[in-house]
């Protein structure tokens, strides 16, 4: 770790890859690169002013690219950032990830780290290499938004094209802009510019140590299947056959399913698979019905990670569960 000035807080940067750390063959290119190519130094190199932010220890976790995250990779990033957040010397975490699951680690992190250190996620729409990247200027929010006094006790948070979001609602909502992420039903935690924080907000729902999850939790096989015009209810019928414990439904609209669909999705509740209703749209809060527990504001993604944990550790009462984190 570099030394810090006396009153500047130690963070250490956990870099994961994803086109934050991406290498195209032309400058010129946003979409034909690959991820995770540039190492953590390289990283942080290409970020003036970094160390006078925060003192940085900065280490390789992993070089995916997320889109191949999965759930032993959430627990493994989940001991390792539990570990530096409790061996001292470390004030915070940023980590730095892919776009494409982003949002789903941050949430696993938010509802199993015992902390109440800032624990930043950070990542890039457009890869190193590019023109006018975004990467470097999202790292360099990150650390500040991680040093800043009032980041703790807010659970995960997630910067990126100067927001700051809370884990539980942030969502990755357009495929190229660098302003791909939004907090749909929340609305933004923060703002972050030119070396100042402006909080707006403060997380509703319990998370980090006010969870019974840890790193060590098991995690129960949840899939998701989503409602659309048409759909064949065979697909759900092959849930059971898949050993699933859970299934969240991306309903159309508020949860609905067609008859077809909730005739499927019935015989599944009855065979004991835990059915918990979400909406396709985007946006919203979907309520219990029909023995189905509703996702509230979750998105589809992020309501698997709770069920996951919650069938993992044997939790019952799920409706209580999704209405307490
Ligand atoms: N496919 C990349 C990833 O998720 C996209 C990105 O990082 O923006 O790793």
């Amino acid at each position: 770790m570099s030394k810090p000035a006396m009153s500047l807080p130690r963070l250490c940067i956990v870099a994961t890859g994803g086109t934050i750390a991406g290498a195209g063959v032309r400058p010129q290119t946003t979409m034909a690169y690959a991820a995770g190519a540039l190492d953590v130094d390289e990283l942080c190199a290409r970020v003036p002013g970094l160390d006078e932010v925060a003192g940085i220890q900065a280490e390789q976790f992993a070089a995916i690219d997320s889109k191949n995250a999965t759930p032993a990779f959430w627990q493994s990033l989940a001991a390792r950032v539990q570990a530096l957040l409790d061996a001292g010397g470390c004030d915070g975490v940023v980590v730095t990830h892919g776009t494409d699951t982003l949002e789903e680690t941050a949430y696993y992190l938010h509802l199993v780290l015992k902390t109440d250190k800032p624990v930043v996620l950070v990542g890039a729409m457009r890869p190193a290499t590019a023109l006018s990247p975004d990467g470097p200027l999202n790292l360099l929010d990150a650390v500040t938004v991680a040093a800043h006094p009032q980041a703790a006790g807010r659970g995960v948070l997630v910067v990126l094209n100067h927001q700051v979001l809370g884990a539980r609602d942030a969502a990755k909502t357009n495929a190229n802009r660098p302003d791909a992420f939004a907090s749909p039903n929340a609305g933004a935690m923060g703002w972050v510019q030119d070396g100042r924080v402006a909080w707006m907000g403060w997380p509703g729902h319990g998370h980090t140590r006010a969870t019974p999850f840890t790193a060590s939790t098991p995690l129960a096989p949840v899939e998701v299947l989503a409602g659309y015009a048409g759909g064949s209810a065979a697909l759900i019928r092959a849930v059971g056959a898949t050993g699933a414990k859970g299934l969240v439904w991306a309903g159309t609209g508020n949860g609905s399913a067609s008859a077809d669909a909730q005739e499927a999705l019935d015989e599944l509740v009855r065979d004991g698979v835990v059915v918990v209703r979400a909406t396709r749209t985007g946006s919203g809060c979907v309520a219990a019905s029909g023995g189905m527990p509703g996702a509230g504001t979750l998105s589809p993604w992020k309501a698997r990670v709770l069920l996951m944990l919650a069938l993992g550790a044997g939790m019952g009462g799920v409706q209580d569960v999704f209405d307490t984190y």
